[in-house]
């Protein structure tokens, strides 16, 4: 199914600049399908997952529906849970931040009654609540449906499973006729074909076909970690992996903003592209990208559509797209020509259900993969390096350096200190300047762990055991000539937690090369 821009939905400035504001750069497929036929007035069964953007499809439509001048209700969305009836909630506040006189409310059970009559007493005239409790009001009278126009059944084969089915029913025989009924629902077994048949006239059906797409053969990770640590998380990969070229894909043209200024805060080279940027800026940043002219590309989906560049070692989402078709092309960027490609997922909360539903859509294995820890990207370094330095030795492809090392000798320094010295200045552990030295492609991406995430794991960045980041030796090693002790140097400084607090990465990190 095709997308279209919002502009082209026939949709009102106050939307099309919320839209904007969310940095959604073109409607997705069910947004491009539902919206215009919604807008007719059309009832309608939607079936698409979760991340397809159908929070959206159903609710722009209806929004544009109300009346901001009558005070009563005039949509009402029903959502099995309350988690759901809060995020749609949140999604139509958003939508409706340029509509003035327009307040919606969430209506579920384990929350204060008070706070909801005064809300509805209000004239409210959204509503978005689970059906047990919407009820509850319907029967104490608090809750009137006589001005509705539009009743949204959001995941309408959940709530029949959760045995919502009377409570349904009852809420729409309560509604005026002549509304508008829209039911969103995965599946559509035979019960919900009769309560679609029983409450709805005449409704399009709008799907989102699954297409079978089988990902590339590339490494597929997904990492789960607390949306607040999610740059800190990207970082420790790049660090670990030694990336040298990627694109980071973010959802919103806000969100590129953002990482791109935190990734240039923290000393990588990074360029952005996005639909607010014009196409003569955007032109250059992708010539200069396909040069390899810097590292890392943020960029939205619309933005990074075209590029082709071969040698791309990742592609990380920093978001999860919501279209699955999106996470296929987005991945297809890396591993061409038979090269080896990684691709990683940051993910939390919801969104860990999306991956399974990706792992089915691409027909390929998405493995979980926990966030190195700064200990561990040392020990990789230490390895690399020593491998390297290994490799040089074996091969005897260096030229002699006696007359310098004896220099150091006879100063009275151990030829042990020497080496200790040198080696940590390439791993940048001397606060020195001078600390360069090219870290190989990891054979392998992270360890991997098939079970959940626990709490000890994520804890590194909740803060319970958050582990001090190495920082560099304030003194160069070689000026403490007492002082000086060979062999790793010990993890201390600031915690992991604070955000955007100097790496120590950059040290490491040879200086960026072209090709
Ligand atoms: P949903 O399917 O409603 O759960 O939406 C999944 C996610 O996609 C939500 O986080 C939305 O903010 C986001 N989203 C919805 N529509 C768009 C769009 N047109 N472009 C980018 N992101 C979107």
């Amino acid at each position: 199914m095709e997308k279209q821009r919002f502009d082209g939905l026939g949709l009102s400035q106050e939307i099309l600049k919320a839209v904007a504001k969310l940095g959604y750069e073109e409607a997705t497929p069910i947004q491009s399908a539902a919206i215009p036929v919604l807008l007719e007035g059309c009832d309608l069964v939607g079936q698409s997952q979760t991340g397809s953007g159908k929070t959206a499809a159903f609710s722009i439509p209806a929004i544009e529906k109300v009346d901001p001048d009558l005070k009563a209700v005039q949509v009402l969305v029903l959502c099995p849970t309350r988690e759901l009836a809060e995020q749609v909630c949140s999604e139509i506040h958003q939508l409706t931040a340029f509509k003035r006189g327009i307040s919606a409310v969430p209506i579920y059970g384990g929350a204060s009654y008070d706070r909801q009559l005064f809300e509805l007493r209000k004239g409210t005239q959204i509503v978005i609540g689970t059906p047990g409790r919407l009820m509850d009001h319907l029967e104490r009278g608090t809750l009137k449906l006589d001005q509705l126009k539009v009743v949204i059944l959001d995941e309408a084969d959940r709530m029949l499973d959760m045995g919502f089915r009377d409570d349904i029913a009852k809420i729409l025989e309560s509604a005026p006729e002549d509304r508008q009924t829209v039911f969103f629902s995965a599946t559509l077994s035979r019960e919900i074909r009769d309560l679609i048949n029983r409450h709805s006239r005449d409704p399009r059906t709008v799907a989102i076909e699954r297409k079978d797409v089988a990902a590339p053969a590339i490494d597929q990770w997904f990492y789960e970690v607390p949306p607040r640590f999610k740059t800190q998380a990207l970082i420790r990969l790049v660090d670990f992996h030694g990336f040298h070229l990627g694109i980071i894909f973010c959802n919103t043209q806000r969100m590129v903003d953002e990482l791109a200024d935190a990734l240039l805060a923290q000393g990588f080279s990074a360029d952005r592209l996005h639909g607010g940027i014009s196409q003569a800026q955007r032109t250059r940043v992708m010539n200069k990208f396909r040069n390899s002219e810097f590292e890392f590309l943020v960029a939205t989906d619309v933005a990074a559509r075209g590029i082709d560049v071969d040698h791309l070692e990742v592609v990380i989402n920093y978001d999860l797209p919501p279209d699955p078709e999106d996470y296929v092309h987005r991945i297809g960027r890396t591993g061409r020509a038979g090269r080896k490609g990684m691709a990683a997922t940051l993910t939390s909360g919801r969104d860990l259900f999306k991956i399974q539903y990706l792992e089915k859509f691409t027909r390929s294995q998405i493995r979980r993969g926990i966030i190195p820890s700064p200990e561990e990207i040392e020990g990789r370094k230490s390895e690399q390096l020593l491998g390297k330095v290994r490799g040089i030795l074996e091969t005897g492809s260096f030229t002699s350096q006696e007359s310098l090392v004896a220099c150091l000798l006879e100063e009275g320094f151990q030829s042990t200190e020497i080496c200790s010295a040198l080696l940590a200045m390439l791993l940048g552990q001397t606060g020195s300047t001078v600390a360069t030295a090219a870290p190989e492609s990891p054979k392998s991406p992270v360890r991997e762990n098939h079970g959940p995430a626990t709490e000890e794991e994520l804890g590194e960045f909740g803060g319970r055991h958050a582990p001090r980041r190495p920082v560099r030796d304030e003194k160069p090693a070689f000026a403490k000539k007492k002082g000086f002790k060979p062999g790793p140097q010990k993890p201390q400084g600031k915690s992991f937690e604070k955000p955007f607090e100097k790496p120590f990465k950059k040290s490491f990190k040879k200086p960026f090369r072209k090709g």
